[in-house]
């Protein structure tokens, strides 16, 4: 794999702004550097306690987006350092990111996750519970978590109208949040298989892990 091309190539394709964030989840930190120089400065992890080792190791520039399913108890340990936090999925976590921000007195910013996918997954919320997040007084109350946008995985499936079906459903939902909520303005969706079709359909933020760094085991 030679990531420093893999990552040059990418730079090449994708829209000055949109922003390229290198999954770099259970590759070893000298590959996060060959990335880092070429230059990437946007890391994600899926693990806190991953992400955690990788920063105390890494250049202090980076960007760190926490990308997996976040437990409230893990919190802690990412908030003195982490950039994004993209699957915020209920106003409990929300309240614990603002908890643990204000303690390293910092502000944290955050995406919902939009069950956009077909199939069952575990995790994300419908814009109807996003907006009620969004809308209630406990959330204005949070002065140290910021929700700057929207996130999504689509269905894992070769039929690409089905793929594009849900990213566009998706824009159709943060194009609607943005003249609702002044802060929106990052929708994060596209990995290795699916980019393509979500830069067609809006989306402002890649995440791209095998692609870059190869297959994880
Ligand atoms: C692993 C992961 C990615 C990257 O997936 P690739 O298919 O390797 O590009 C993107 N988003 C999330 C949430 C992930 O867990």
């Amino acid at each position: 794999m030679d990531i420093k091309e893999n990552v040059r190539q990418f730079k090449n394709e994708i829209p000055e702004d949109v922003t390229l964030v290198a999954i770099s989840k259970t590759k070893p930190v000298e590959d996060l550097l060959e990335a880092y120089d070429t230059p990437i400065r946007h890391f994600g992890e899926n693990k806190i306690q991953e992400m955690t080792e990788k920063y105390k190791q890494l250049p202090n520039d980076i960007k760190w987006h926490m990308v997996g399913h976040v437990q409230r108890n893990k919190v802690k340990y990412m908030a003195p350092f982490v950039h994004l936090v993209h699957a915020v999925d209920s106003l409990k976590l929300l309240k614990e990111i603002n908890k643990q921000a204000k303690k390293c007195s910092r502000s944290i910013d955050c995406l919902l996750q939009i069950k956009i996918a077909e199939e069952d997954s575990k995790y994300g919320i419908s814009a109807e519970e996003a907006e009620e997040i969004l809308n209630s007084d406990k959330f204005k109350e949070f002065e140290n978590v910021k929700v700057k946008g929207l996130m999504g995985m689509a269905t894992f499936t070769d039929d690409k109208e089905q793929v594009k079906k849900e990213f566009q459903h998706l824009k159709s939902v943060f194009d609607d949040f943005k003249e609702k909520y002044s802060e929106m303005s990052i929708l994060s969706m596209g990995m290795s298989g699916d980019y393509k079709i979500a830069l067609e359909c809006g989306s402002n933020m890649l995440r791209i892990g095998s692609s870059l760094f190869g297959a994880r085991d």
